[in-house]
């Protein structure tokens, strides 16, 4: 394994549930880490618990979804830790509702945020990690996406979610091909489901909507096609992160990890 320590890591969405805990677990890898969110108070909050434990972190405010606001948080954490070598994009929301129904700004916003800040991210990344490390060959990186089963395979009321992260595989391998000769890697984290904020308030959402109990929503829909009716764990995630992070080549690169028990098998 390649050690990440002292490495600079940008974790967006990371003031809450699965960023939140890969946060953690890469500064307990010995990672620098931004917690960059659109919840600026929420971000400090997970930065100075981080450093309470003995590590070094900054809260950076940052809406994925605009360019401006991209630029100058990765600036911040630039000039604050150093230049940057991971990037975890993981920001998300969940709007449910039917096709016929779903309301066109909403998708918009659906879009926006998981996939234009996945692209808005990379792109303010790259420069450091293209950048020449003083030996004539460039730093390198690696970039994470927070994708789901969902970049693998469709559900009911979750056009613009299942849209998005299918998308974000085609983003992922793109790069890995970019990015391969400059020592970057790529991959994306496609989780089942996790007992976080976003899934808690779709529960109600979807049993209204399928015309069935909160109980049934999580045994059938969430957890039906899973080998052991168990829910992944923010640490599950986090800790496949944090293997992509050190391996050591770019043998694995541009694939994508289904961290699910067994929902959906590749
Ligand atoms: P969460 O609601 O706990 O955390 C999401 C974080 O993203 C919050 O801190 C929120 O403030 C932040 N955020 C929202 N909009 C933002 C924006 N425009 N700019 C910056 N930050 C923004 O959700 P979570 O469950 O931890 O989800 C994280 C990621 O994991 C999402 O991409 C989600 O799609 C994905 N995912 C979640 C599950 C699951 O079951 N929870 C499963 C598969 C994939």
């Amino acid at each position: 394994m390649t050690s990440i320590e002292g490495k600079v890591a940008i974790v967006t969405g990371a003031a809450s549930g699965i960023g939140k805990e890969i946060a953690f677990e890469l500064s307990r890898a010995g990672a620098l880490i931004a917690i960059a969110d659109i919840n600026l108070d929420g971000a400090q909050a997970v930065a100075s618990e981080i450093e309470q434990a003995g590590g070094r972190a900054i809260g950076v405010a940052m809406d994925v979804t605009d360019e401006a606001a991209v630029d100058a948080g990765t600036q911040q954490a630039v000039e604050a830790l150093g230049p940057i070598d991971i990037l975890v994009s993981n920001a998300g929301i969940q709007i449910v509702n039917p096709i016929e129904s779903y309301d066109f700004a909403a998708w918009k916003k659906m879009l926006a945020i998981h996939l234009d800040g996945a692209f808005l991210t990379t792109k303010a990344a790259l420069p450091h990690m293209y950048k020449d490390d003083g030996n004539g060959k460039s730093r390198g990186g690696t970039v994470i996406y927070m994708g789901s089963v969902h970049s693998h395979q469709a559900s009911k009321l979750k056009a613009p979610y299942v849209t998005a992260k299918h998308g974000l595989l085609g983003l992922s391998r793109t790069l890995a091909k970019e990015g391969g000769e400059r020592g970057v890697r790529s991959h994306v984290v496609c989780p089942g489901f996790v007992r976080t904020p976003l899934v808690d308030k779709q529960i109600p959402e979807q049993a209204k909507e399928l015309g069935i109990s909160e109980e049934e929503v999580i045994r059938n829909v969430m957890l039906g096609q899973t080998v052991d009716g168990i829910f992944t764990t923010v640490e599950d995630v986090a800790q496949t992160v944090r293997f992509l992070c050190e391996f050591p080549s770019a043998a694995l690169t541009g694939q994508s990890f289904i961290v699910s028990h067994g929902w959906h098998m590749q």
